[in-house]
């Protein structure tokens, strides 16, 4: 992996990020979040995310896998949900990636789960400006992937390098035929790509690329947040990626500078995706960086 980052003043910058997001979950009020599920196909149920990171679950006769667990406040009305569809708390726990929308509960999932994730997740966690409980690291760590029979069928983890974070994994339910991206794509916004945990916007496509060939047409894509989705608006989703990329590193290599690129911002026709968690001027703000510090 790469270092976390060798500007002290961008650690400075994550360190507050972190915090505020460690703060907010801490602080943030989960009573009136409710978890409710609903059935994607084969052996895989969507837990959808209310603010935090979407949960994948497998039930049968194995037991229980999941994908990622919002936050440590939500780990009961999750294991309530699960008890509710007939399982008990999960054996095996995936994360997409360390941030902590997405792996907040896994202490609260420990004691029954073996945690697995990308050894670069465990690496953040692990962060010492920022660390988490030993309970929460991942007992077991992959380099590129890993593959696991269970209920079935094999589970793939698929390492999606220097993409959203430097950590992320795509899991795909090859006999279900679900495949959870985490924030690798996320429905309906502009990506965020975490610059300062090794994400990159080239990455970002690359991984799309490389991912989407071997993917059936009709498999159901579980986004890291937003709706369920499918394999034609995930391609059309990093076809804007790609083309708003494109216009801005334009304006970069014409060597105008980031102020200029952003008065000038993106056509109208991407007005849509501006409008969640990463505005326009973020998203131009995160290709230009990607493309001056690759
Ligand atoms: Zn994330």
């Amino acid at each position: 992996m790469r270092p976390l980052s060798a500007n002290p003043f961008s650690r400075l910058l994550l360190l507050a990020a972190l915090l505020a997001a460690g703060t907010e979950a801490a602080e943030q009020d989960f009573s009136a979040v409710q978890i409710t599920s609903m059935p994607v196909s084969g052996n895989v149920h969507l837990l959808p995310g209310t603010g935090a990171g979407n949960i994948a679950v497998s039930l049968g006769a194995d037991g229980v896998l999941m994908v990622d667990d919002q936050f440590a406040p939500l780990a009961d009305k999750i294991k309530a949900e699960i008890a509710r569809l007939g399982g008990q708390s999960p054996r095996l726990l995936l994360n997409t990636h360390f941030h902590a929308d997405h792996s907040g509960g896994n202490e609260r999932f420990a004691d029954a789960a073996t945690i697995i994730a990308h050894e670069n997740v465990r690496v953040r966690l692990l962060d010492p400006e920022a660390p988490r409980a030993p309970a929460a690291l991942p007992l077991l760590t992959y380099a590129d992937g890993l593959s696991l029979h269970f209920n079935g069928e094999e589970i793939r983890l698929i390492h999606l390098p220097h993409g959203h974070t430097d950590g992320d994994s795509a899991v795909w339910f090859t006999a279900s035929n679900v495949l959870h991206m985490g924030d690798e794509y996320v429905v309906g916004g502009f990506p965020f790509v975490d610059l300062l945990s090794g994400g990159s916007v080239e990455g970002l496509i690359e991984n799309h690329e490389r991912l989407v060939g071997q993917l059936p047409d009709d498999i159901k894509i579980i986004p890291g947040h937003g709706p369920l989705s499918t394999k034609a608006e995930m391609q059309a989703w990093i076809g804007m990626v790609k083309t708003t990329a494109g216009l801005v590193m334009e304006q970069v290599v014409r060597g105008r500078s980031l102020e200029q690129i952003k008065a000038q911002g993106l056509p109208p026709e991407f007005a849509a995706y501006g409008t969640g968690f990463i505005n326009e001027a973020a998203w131009i703000d995160a290709i230009y960086r990607s493309s001056v510090n690759p």
